[in-house]
């Protein structure tokens, strides 16, 4: 399949291209290959200036990138600005950072004095998604070059501009070529690349399928790989939580981005006591939500993506409602446009498709409890384990039921987010390994022992210890 970019609000193409034949994919492997051998053996301020510069010219472009972004995919126009001075923190915070993460440690280990060494692995393939088309690329490749790797990127097929304007940003901000490559290739040509000697690793970011593929894959090629997956996350509302508060923060976590992020609030756990409440508020918020051109600032919905993702989402809530589902506000779309309207369905059970599987899209789906434990027990009741949230006026019962969420990242008080210097990821279906954060650059590295025994010569202890104190310090 070839690229193609609908923009999802004029319905106007804006983008194609052919992928690239195997011939095509190994000469610019090629390149990459050839990158590592310089990158590897750069220092960390070398690479830091890289991304220094790279955060600049971000910030400069901001503009025309999110300009790209919302064309592409719909994003709001300042939701598209705010991705992109995301990528520019994310990138100052690594240039700042990697050193101390990375740099050698000297232990006592071995019945000699040890080393542990972090070094680079060679050219990381990151397979990524649409729904956030810079900063999902931004998370994984700053992490990567910081820490002398290089990186080859599969975009989704729909957001073929920004992924060439990825790699144009690098080579922009100085990368040598080959640093970071944009492959226009389909999904089914991820095999033969994840199998090229060149690739040494892969990351993905997407739906559980593609998840599934690319970790067999990688698996078979007895590579590392992270898999950053789909959620469900529950947005538990306790009895004693501040409603309005809470709806506030409810409608920007659902519908920011047409509601398709994956960190966003997908089942909304509701105790009993404050069902009809919360509802009923939330009924009121959502119904001012104007949907509409993602590049006026007056619009406060986005179209979705593709017009396939909202005959998917269609069919969920069709689904939901056969099951006996209410419909509190929204749920009606014809099959003509992207835009789906903001939506909640109510009374929501384990017998339908929006309990079990991911919604992707402005619908909020309620499912009532009558306590806390049951609030819990739905809450990971779950495949998924990706974020959730508690909302109380009591932060120490919140924190003790935020503990006890199986998720990667759980929140009182406050919506999921993701932040450069914490880890963010999850756990059982919504994938493994870490992102951002110090655990994040130590995803892709070899965690090298380097043990030095001194044995003949004349050297005392101290000049020993001075000898390994100065190698440490030369790396
Ligand atoms: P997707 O359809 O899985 O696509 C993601 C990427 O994988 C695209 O580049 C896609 O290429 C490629 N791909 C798809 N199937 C593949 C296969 N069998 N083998 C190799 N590559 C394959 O997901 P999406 O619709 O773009 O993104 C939405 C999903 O991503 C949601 O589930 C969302 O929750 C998840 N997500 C997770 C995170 C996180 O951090 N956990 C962040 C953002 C999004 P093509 O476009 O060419 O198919």
């Amino acid at each position: 399949m070839s690229y193609l970019s609908i923009n999802p609000y004029s319905g106007e193409q804006v983008f194609s291209a052919e992928t690239l034949s195997s011939e095509q994919i190994k000469s610019m492997l090629a390149k990459s290959a050839e990158a590592f051998l310089c990158w590897k053996a750069s220092l960390y301020r070398q690479r830091a200036e890289l991304l220094f510069k790279v955060a600049d010219l971000l910030e400069e472009r901001a503009d025309e990138y999110a300009a790209m972004i919302t064309s592409e995919m719909g994003k709001l126009r300042h939701e598209a600005v705010a991705e992109v001075f995301k990528c520019a923190a994310g990138c100052r915070y690594y240039a700042e950072n990697a050193e101390i993460f990375l740099s050698d440690k000297l232990i006592d280990a071995c019945g000699s004095r040890t080393i542990v060494s972090i070094q680079p692995l060679g050219a990381v393939l990151a397979v990524m998604p649409w729904n956030f088309p810079f900063w999902q690329v931004i998370r994984c490749a700053s992490a990567a070059i910081m820490a002398g790797n290089c990186v080859v990127l599969k975009h989704a097929s729909n957001v073929g501009i920004c992924a060439g304007a990825l790699e144009k940003l690098f080579l922009d901000a100085g990368a040598i070529e080959g640093l970071f490559i944009n492959l226009y290739i389909s999904s089914s040509q991820v095999a033969e690349v994840i199998a090229d000697p060149v690739i040494a690793a892969v990351a993905l970011t997407g739906s559980e399928a593609a998840g599934r593929s690319v970790a067999s894959l990688a698996g078979q090629a007895i590579k590392p790989s992270l898999l950053e997956l789909g959620g469900s996350d529950p947005f538990i509302v306790l009895g004693d939580a501040d409603i309005e508060f809470a709806v506030e923060n409810a409608l920007s976590s659902r519908y920011m981005n047409a509601g398709q992020s994956c960190i966003a609030a997908k089942r909304f756990v509701v105790v009993d006591s404050v069902a009809d409440k919360f509802v009923e508020l939330f009924k009121q918020k959502v119904q001012l939500l104007t949907v509409g051109d993602p590049a006026l600032e007056s619009t406060t919905l986005a179209p979705m993506a593709r017009k396939d993702l909202c005959e998917e989402l269609h069919q969920q809530v069709q689904d939901a409602v056969g099951c006996g589902a209410t419909v509190v506000i929204g749920c009606e779309y014809y099959g003509d446009s992207c835009i789906y309207p903001a939506s909640i369905i109510d009374n929501v059970t384990e017998q339908m498709r929006v309990y079990n599987e991911e919604v992707f899209g402005p619908v909020a789906t309620i499912i009532r409890v009558k306590d806390e434990a049951e609030a819990v027990a739905v809450a990971n009741g779950s495949r998924f384990g990706l974020g959730g949230s508690v909302w109380t006026s009591d932060s120490d019962k919140g924190e003790s039921i935020a503990r006890s969420l199986e998720c990667g990242n759980a929140f009182v008080n406050s919506i999921v987010k993701s932040d450069p210097k914490a880890p963010f990821g999850g756990i059982k279906e919504s994938g493994y390994g870490r992102e951002l954060s110090e655990y994040g650059i130590k995803e892709f590295v070899n965690i090298k022992t380097l043990s030095v025994s001194y044995h003949s010569g004349s050297d005392t202890e101290e000049e020993k210890d001075s000898k390994l104190y100065r190698a440490v310090e030369q790396r």
